[in-house]
């Protein structure tokens, strides 16, 4: 069945034209958010998964781990399929939580560009903890840079070159506490933040469908969504058309992450991802979000693009973390939300 004049990209299956190289580049910047030369190094080091029914390759959920793959689209139904998209978000999450070192790596894109296998879990995760001598700073982590001169790759033949230096960021424990019930409060170092919740909603819900952002004949100009555990929160809207999760405080100045310099957007990534009840509180978003949605585009959690329900007539859904990281327009069939 092989086509000589096709190659078919080992994420998602989807098949080019061998002479389409900006096609594919397109492709795997959009969908999979790899350059054409990572997925090349990608494509070295992966394992194909393979439906162990029919033997037809299975698309993956993230280039970042080896074992999350949906279920093959012919010998399952899409329920189970389903099932499996939101088994994978919970496993995820429970890496990015409560592993030592995921957040790190899915917050910067640099040090991913160092890393040569992409399986954070299984191999560099082990790779780095033989490093590890003295205590870490189990908040902050860490910051990794390389002896001058010397190749920028995170691989053990490259190790002596590697260097763990204490991280630029300074979060505290106490900053991880809820207050008022509506926000988290830090400082960099130079600027205070406040990190708002969306407000949960108490109204009357008869009308909710159309509040519903992810109802895209919804009616209202207010956008909502029922998050399960959480409530019925009110999404704010900075830029008309895309939602957004929280809302940003500097200096008692309220802020668009846009204006934020590079430290700050991330810290406050870190910030996010460090406190475990956001984490929690973004995972049940997400799974709100991915159930009303056909296909994903997750710039924030598992950098890729994958499918909950292609067949339905569900939007597509953007996210990112900020505006520039919304990979399409706004458009009538998609919805966009961003976290800040
Ligand atoms: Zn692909
Ligand atoms: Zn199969």
């Amino acid at each position: 069945m092989n086509d000589a004049t096709k190659v078919s990209c080992k994420l998602c299956n989807k098949s080019f034209n061998i002479g389409s190289k900006s096609e594919i580049e397109n492709h795997m910047i959009i969908d999979h958010q790899l350059d054409y030369y990572r997925y090349y190094e990608y494509s070295k080091v992966s394992e194909r998964s393979y439906c162990t029914n029919c033997g037809a390759p299975l698309v993956k959920m993230t280039p970042w781990s080896s074992n999350l793959v949906h279920l093959c689209s012919k010998c399952s139904d899409a329920q189970s399929r389903r099932s499996e998209v939101i088994i994978s978000i919970n496993e995820w999450f429970e890496y990015l939580t409560n592993s030592h070192f995921g957040r790190i790596w899915i917050l910067n894109d640099q040090y991913r560009d160092w890393i040569v296998d992409f399986d954070l879990k299984n191999k560099v995760d082990p790779f780095i903890k033989t490093f590890i001598q003295k205590k870490i700073d189990k908040l902050n982590l860490f910051d990794l840079s390389f002896e001058e001169g010397s190749p920028k790759v995170l691989s053990p033949s490259n190790r002596s070159s590697i260097l763990i230096t204490e991280s630029r960021f300074n979060i505290q424990k106490s900053e991880l506490a809820l207050i008022e019930g509506r926000y988290y409060e830090f400082t960099t170092g130079k600027s205070q933040f406040r990190l708002y919740l969306p407000e949960v909603d108490q109204s009357n819900l008869s009308h909710y469908k159309s509040y519903d952002v992810m109802n895209l004949s919804g009616t209202s100009q207010v956008k909502k969504l029922r998050v399960n555990q959480v409530g019925v929160l009110k999404l704010y809207e900075f830029v008309t058309g895309i939602y957004s999760i929280f809302r940003l405080e500097k200096d008692g100045v309220q802020v668009m992450a846009t204006e934020l310099s590079d430290y700050e957007l991330s810290y406050v990534k870190m910030f996010i991802f460090s406190n475990k009840h956001l984490m929690r509180f973004l995972k049940l978003t997400l799974i709100s979000l991915v159930k009303s949605s056909s296909i994903v585009y997750d710039r924030v959690f598992f950098l890729n693009r994958f499918n909950y329900d292609e067949a339905s007539s569900n939007p597509v859904l953007l996210l990112g973390w900020t505006l520039p990281d919304l990979v399409l327009s706004p458009t009538s069939s998609n919805v966009s939300i961003t976290l800040l």
